[in-house]
């Protein structure tokens, strides 16, 4: 027998499969991991495909060393979808069947952990009277009595009634009385949150009916949904029961969320409601759990998969549904080659596998909401909140207005006098603000100047908590002490602008002194729970005011948040990207749904410096449908997605003249082969060789070459080739080919 393996190794030169022997004896599977001898070292690789011919000189063929496990570690259905990924991407297979194994398997850095275990090989009668016999040894004695109950005990528990059992378990292993062995164990991540247990609602009317849709397609064939519920509509009930009849099927689940700050406490609900069978993949676990839960999955043991967006890659048995919460996220997108959309990924496994689709928002984004009024998903609608309990009352505060009556501070008077009473009345609140760190950044009251990163043409931050007073680059790691007087003018009025959340922080202290407050972004919640701590203290109400950038916006549901306010509204807004209406939308429309979810109404208060902008008052009326008309108008005014596809080449490298002369090549090479296709021509609608909003990023300069095209199959066409273009050799400069890409910048 043969088989063909792709060797574990991304080069252009080994992206095809060899052939090994598989020697006497030795059973294999597609899938399953092997070691083979490849050149003079020994690789890693997985087979493939297995014959019992090959057209190659017998002699020449090398065998197979060893498998690595005894089981397919890529189940058929995920070898299918590498090859896929592999053929639509333009990446060598091996590169995509890196992304269905945890990291930690390959070059074996993990192992499965043991632990010795004891039980009894005779009946418990002859224990007792080995026992009685036993003179020589109170401890033999003493462990066959404790082991006489039939059970299997770890050597650990047994120590803690004998000391140093060892020994003595040895001498009774050897006498055949005792039969020692090591067990499989499995590290289980934890959740700091309460596990509620099963809260037995009865299903509202919207609930019912979107179960009513999807319940005939886990039985059948699948089917494609796309659930558009009002914050507090109870999509994470319709999800549940959904998952329920998926088990009770026997089939399994996958359920995607944006970001680890959102899976414990979707993780708590899940484990409270279905106990063990759900696990919990994402990229805070320790190696050995990720690798355990990653086991427990494989084997079928958890049929529930919470994470986030390579848990698209979940090695599911007989999948039955997957989930994609909060769908409009821009964390879907993966930022690593190979790039991936986990919606899109999620699609093509649920087709494969006759698997349904949930993709769920209050904000859908606008090109899934258009493929459901397409037909394409089935549209699901939920638009009243649980108990029919009212959504919140938004309040717009004119923050020019504030500034002409002398109010300089990052708080309004109605956001103060907001606070104040929902601090008497022993409410809960929640202050966002889309930026992180203290006084955001530097720069020359008299000319203007920022202080930039001189590696990324970005501007440095100042961090109020960081004792060292430092200037700090959030790209790159870059520090730097804060110039005494400006380098362009000489003007010493050189100070930190703007606000971030340490500043709100410090605002809400001096207006409510003694009320518990806590902060989340990006610099407090580094560690491997530091989410989950945050939002518990919130949670039990030790607590009473969070601070956060975006994070805080998301799907978190705290029913004792009667308040809520947007700091600075328009801080999105106006940047440079076709996407900022569509994100500023979505972040307050979700924020302010973060308020009144419990028995108390809520109130949101949104400060902005534009309040006549129509998306503000559209997300003060969480009015989505009147958003989505006037969003995809201007999209097919200004030819945006989903009328076009952008796509761009990005160059980088140290050298500036690299970086444009790869860009000029691409560009040349572009225009070249779009003459040679006058259809394709015809479709090209724009095509510009230009220096992107960030010039210099980690010490690279940049360049890129935009193009924007109408959708259909002259655009995959050309995106095929763009892609193979990309892949050219260039002289000290790292090539990147983006379609849609997650920013412009
Ligand atoms: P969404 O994700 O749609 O914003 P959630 O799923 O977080 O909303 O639900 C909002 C709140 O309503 C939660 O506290 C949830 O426990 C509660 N809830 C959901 N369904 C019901 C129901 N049928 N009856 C009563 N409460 C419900
Ligand atoms: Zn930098």
């Amino acid at each position: 027998m043969f088989c063909q393996v792709i060797i574990d190794i991304v080069h252009e030169n080994v992206a095809s499969p060899f052939t090994y022997r598989i020697p006497d004896g030795m059973h294999l599977e597609p899938g399953q991991r092997v070691a083979v001898p490849f050149g003079r070292r020994e690789k890693e690789g997985i087979v493939l495909d297995l014959s019992d011919s090959c057209d190659i000189e017998e002699s020449r063929i090398r065998d197979v060393l060893k498998p690595l496990e005894e089981y397919p570690a890529v189940p058929p259905e995920l070898m299918d979808l590498a090859r896929q990924m592999a053929e639509d991407v333009h990446c060598p297979l091996a590169e995509t069947l890196r992304l269905m194994l945890p990291a930690q398997m390959r070059g074996g850095r993990v192992r499965v952990k043991t632990e010795r275990t004891a039980k009894l090989a005779v009946s418990p009668e002859e224990a007792f009277a080995s026992a009685d016999r036993e003179k020589r040894s109170r401890k033999r004695a003493d462990l066959l009595r404790i082991l006489s109950d039939g059970e299997v005990h770890t050597v650990k528990e047994l120590a803690e009634q004998v000391r140093d059992p060892n020994e003595a378990l040895k001498k009774l292993s050897g006498d055949g009385l005792v039969i020692l062995s090591d067990e499989e164990t499995l590290r289980t991540p934890g959740t700091n949150f309460a596990q509620p247990s099963d809260p037995g609602f009865t299903l509202t009317p919207g609930q019912e009916e979107a179960l009513e849709e999807i319940l005939p397609c886990l039985r059948g064939k699948g089917g494609r949904f796309l659930l558009h519920g009002v914050t507090g509509s109870g999509k994470t009930e319709v999800f549940m029961a959904a998952v329920r009849n998926v088990l009770t099927l026997g089939k399994s689940a996958i359920i995607l969320v944006p970001e680890i700050a959102l899976t414990p406490q979707m993780v708590a609900w899940f484990r409270g409601r279905f106990g063990p069978v759900a696990a919990v993949i994402h990229s805070r676990l320790s190696p050995g759990e990720r690798f355990d839960e990653w086991r427990r999955i494989r084997r079928g043991d958890a049929r529930v998969v919470i994470g986030a967006r390579s848990a698209v890659f979940s090695p599911a048995r007989n999948l039955g549904l997957i989930v994609v919460d909060e769908e409009h996220e821009g964390t879907y997108l993966s930022d690593h080659h190979p790039r991936y959309d986990a919606r899109e990924i999620a699609n093509s496994r649920c087709e494969r596998e006759n698997a349904t689709l949930i993709l769920a928002s209050a904000t859908p984004s606008v090109l899934s909401f258009a493929r459901a009024r397409r037909g394409d998903y089935m549209l699901l609608e939920m638009p009243r909140r649980v108990q029919d309990r009212p959504l919140p009352e938004v309040e717009i505060v004119d923050m020019r207005e504030e500034l002409e009556n002398g109010n300089r501070t990052v708080l309004s008077m109605a956001l103060r006098k907001a606070l104040k009473e929902t601090a008497a009345q022993g409410g809960q609140a929640m202050l966002l603000m889309n930026r992180r760190g203290y006084n955001s950044f530097v720069s020359c009251r008299s000319c203007g100047y920022v202080v930039k990163c001189p590696n990324c043409d970005i501007s440095m931050t100042y961090h109020m908590a960081s004792e060292d007073g430092l200037l700090r680059c959030h790209y790159c790691g870059h520090a730097m002490k804060p110039p005494a007087a400006c380098p362009e003018c000489g003007g010493k009025y050189i100070r930190y602008f703007g606000a971030g959340t340490q500043k709100v922080e410090e605002e809400v202290a001096k207006l409510l002194p003694g009320v518990p407050a806590i902060r989340m972004d990006y610099d407090t919640t580094s560690g491997k729970d530091g989410h989950g701590k945050i939002l518990e203290e919130f949670r039990s109400g030790r607590a009473r005011i969070l601070i956060g950038t975006q994070m805080i916006a998301k799907g978190l549901d705290f029913p004792r948040v009667t308040l809520v306010g947007v700091v600075a509204a328009d801080m999105t807004l106006n940047l440079p990207d076709y996407r900022s209406r569509e994100r500023t939308f979505q972040l307050l429309t979700q924020v302010a749904g973060r308020a009144g979810r419990g028995e108390q109404p809520g109130k949101v208060i949104i400060q902005t410096y534009k309040p006549e902008d129509p998306v503000i008052g559209f997300a003060a009326a969480q009015d989505y449908r009147s958003f989505f008309e006037d969003e995809f108008t201007r999209r097919r005014r200004g030819l945006y997605p989903p009328f076009t596809l952008l796509a761009r080449f990005l160059t980088e490298s140290v050298s500036e003249e690299a970086a444009a002369a790869a860009a000029d090549r691409l560009e040349q090479e572009t225009r070249r082969l779009v003459d040679s296709h006058p259809a394709w021509g015809r479709k090209l609608l724009l095509i510009s060789n230009d220096t992107p909003g960030v010039k210099v990023l980690r010490g690279k300069n940049r360049r890129h070459v935009l193009m924007k095209m109408l959708v259909g199959r002259e655009a995959d066409e050309m995106i095929a080739a763009m892609t193979e273009l990309a892949r050219g050799e260039f002289e000290n400069t790292e090539v990147w080919f983006e379609v849609n890409p997650t920013t412009m910048m």
